[in-house]
């Protein structure tokens, strides 16, 4: 089974557009049967597609504390009750536009997992940052506290932030697939020496950063990923399909 996770991030801007991205995009997923798809609207649609079929909700952010004076925070709790079952923790753009550090990502991490929601983990280097040293302590800082049986709920994205687009297909530059293969064998020995070997073989690990339909097989494949997840290609429903086509039965 494969994992392909669109994150609209801000986009689109009103409700009609949200409808019809959400729609065709079911409708195109909806016969791979090897897939499950993820969509993380931002959080003032998600209650449009309450109880979608053939598609999981996910959200792109939650708030640390479950209830109280937080203004303008959304809980866990409250994703879960209009229907989510992922939500996107540790993202580049929420630590670079929000201040996010690993003490607020494992908060978040934690929260989501006390509300039975699924994180999606992003971890990654900037430009210019050397994968390991960066990924290795994202990963022990994020994972603190964070129990065996508990590391089976994350989905960890190795998300290289270099290889972030701008939001339009095509427009970014993707890791290698070779190097997305090396990361994924590092983040799995870093797990190896957090917990077991055993679990670190068993975590869902994906790749994030420029997929797009030509190049997505690859991480598949030559990447050994178990998944993807998609920004700017997830905003052209035609785009992200042709992305499920080429990952299904992989
Ligand atoms: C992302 O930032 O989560 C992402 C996957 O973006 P893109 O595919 O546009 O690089």
């Amino acid at each position: 089974m494969r994992i392909i996770i669109a994150n609209w991030k801000m986009n689109p801007l009103i409700i009609k557009d949200a409808k019809a991205l959400f729609e065709a995009e079911a409708r195109g997923m909806k016969k791979f049967k090897y897939i499950e798809t993820v969509i993380c609207p931002p959080a003032c649609f998600l209650s449009l597609f309450s109880g979608a079929k053939n598609i999981k909700l996910g959200a792109q952010d939650l708030f640390w504390e479950l209830q109280g004076a937080y203004t303008g925070q959304v809980s866990g709790k409250m994703l879960k009750n209009i229907g989510c079952e992922y939500v996107i923790v540790g993202h580049s753009e929420r630590r670079r536009f929000a201040g996010e550090d690993d003490e607020i990502v494992s908060l978040k991490l934690k929260a989501a997992l006390k509300c039975g929601l699924k994180p999606i983990l992003c971890v990654g280097e900037q430009s210019g940052e050397e994968m390991g040293q960066i990924v290795e302590k994202q990963l022990k800082d994020c994972l603190k506290d964070i129990s065996k049986t508990q590391l089976g709920e994350i989905i960890i994205c190795y998300e290289p932030v270099w290889a972030i687009s701008p939001g339009v297909v095509g427009s970014g530059k993707p890791c290698l697939p070779d190097d997305a293969f090396s990361a994924n064998l590092f983040i799995k020995k870093v797990l190896t020496a957090i917990y077991s070997r055993f679990l670190a073989e068993k975590a869902v690990i994906i790749y994030g950063g420029s997929v797009d339909s030509k190049n997505a097989a690859g991480f598949i494949k030559e990447a050994k990923m178990q998944g993807a997840l998609v920004g700017g290609a997830s905003l052209v429903a035609d785009e992200f399909v042709k992305i499920g086509e080429a990952v299904n039965g992989l």
